[in-house]
């Protein structure tokens, strides 16, 4: 096999020009880049990333749904592989970090590790997966999920994007034909490492340069309706009333404040209120809300759902009223692999980092790859917490300091 002529190592400069580079794929106006599954500016991008690993040591191949890998070989023949990378697609208007910072971390970590170390024991292969954001079609992590095979073709073959192209007419027009698909599930996958910006303010606040997450938070999003009686506002005597707002202002209070109650790091949020028949002077018959819940220990999510419910039943009882709670997401939590926690820890340790243990309250690639895996995800700060936004940025020496933490990393589990 060919070697390729030794590189420059790693610096500061190759890391910021690969981030900027990746960022002109999709570019807007606004300097924030939007990169949607299988479009014209993913497809350059994916393309691009494939030259650019096609010139260093990396063997690379797009498997059926559009997952580009680039393949250091490992000397010993055991057949598994050690995986690493993040996503390739934004959001609308996302920023320069958000996924791409994954993929360029775990690139340059590769190519350090080869010029410096030669071929691993290991095979590692780079990853930019297609797709994480759900922001074109109607589902999220197709990537990853495509290589767990929790998703199949079956899955999206009734998914449109707004302007009405169905999802397998996009995989067709970006150069992956649907009729040639073939499941690309993955069995050699020993482990899953990913970089990624925390997208909160922890890090920062913590003047902390590296975050190790222990674990990814499970969701749960339910809708909650209230029935009262709508009725005139200046007629109906106060203890006469079914008012669904206050009920619900009522039921809103109780649960914000059981959540601060029960554990610091429950979250939970009403982000959205619907009210019937939302008149100023009329008493409101009905209202609807939503409900997103989020910790990273299931019992927890239990107690809380539990007692916040048992609270929404007996209040609307005592008012004859009627509640209804229907729960459309659950997604559990999910451990990352307590020894490559520790030895990310170890090391950061060792090479003076400033760093600490977080829990991400994001969804990520990672829980997809941590039920199929071991896994680990490290987390770099976000400047003002600010994602999925132009202005996301993160300094050249916490991004350095990132990558040489996975180097690190994944020198001690291939080499
Ligand atoms: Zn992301």
């Amino acid at each position: 096999m060919a070697i390729p002529a030794k590189r420059n190592l790693l610096d500061e400069d190759q890391i910021s020009t690969m981030i900027e580079w990746l960022a002109s794929f999709g570019k807007t106006e606004a300097g924030g880049v939007t990169r949607l599954l299988y479009s014209p500016a993913w497809q350059e991008a994916q393309q691009a990333l494939k030259h650019k690993m096609d010139e260093t040591c990396l063997y690379t191949y797009f498997d059926s749904v559009g997952n580009l890998f680039g393949r250091l070989p490992g000397t010993e023949p055991n057949g598994k592989t050690i995986l690493t990378g993040s996503h390739i697609d934004t959001v609308v208007e996302g920023g320069k970090y958000d996924g791409t910072y994954g993929i360029v971390a775990s690139f340059l970590a590769v190519l350090r590790l080869f010029h410096t170390y030669g071929f691993p024991r290991k095979t590692i292969e780079v990853v930019s997966l297609c797709e994480e954001e759900g922001s074109r079609f109607p589902l999220t992590f197709w990537g990853s999920r495509s290589i767990s095979g929790a998703y199949t073709l079956e899955r999206v073959k009734e998914a449109k994007d707004e302007a009405g192209i169905t999802f397998l007419e996009a995989m067709h027009q970006a150069g992956f034909d649907p009729k040639t698909y073939t499941p690309p599930i993955r069995q050699d996958v020993e482990r899953f490492l990913e970089i990624h910006i925390e997208q909160g303010m922890i890090l920062e606040k913590n003047h902390k340069q590296v975050g190790i997450v222990t674990h990814i938070v499970g969701q749960r999003r339910y809708t909650i309706e209230l029935k009262g009686e709508s009725n005139h506002a200046g007629t109906t005597p106060m203890q006469d009333r079914k008012d669904a707002v206050s009920t619900a202002a009522q039921l809103i209070a109780f649960l914000t404040d059981k959540a601060k109650e029960i554990d610091p790091l429950l979250v939970a949020t009403v982000g959205k209120l619907n009210v019937k028949p939302n008149v100023s002077n009329v008493i409101a018959g009905e209202v609807e809300f939503s409900l997103d819940i989020r910790h990273h220990q299931e019992a927890v999510l239990d107690q809380f759902c539990r007692e916040i419910f048992a609270e929404f039943k007996q209040v609307t009882l005592g008012l004859d009223m009627e509640v209804l709670i229907s729960q459309w997401m659950d997604v559990k939590p999910i451990p990352m692999d307590q020894e490559m926690c520790e030895l990310a820890r170890e090391i950061a340790e060792a090479k003076n980092y400033r760093y600490q243990d977080i829990v991400s309250g994001a969804g990520h690639d990672s829980q997809v790859f941590g039920a199929m895996c071991p896994t680990s995800l490290l987390f770099v700060p976000s400047q003002n917490g600010i994602s999925h936004s132009p202005k996301e940025f993160t300094s050249l020496e916490d991004l350095d300091a990132g990558i040489d933490l996975l180097t690190e990393v994944l020198y001690r589990l291939a080499y």
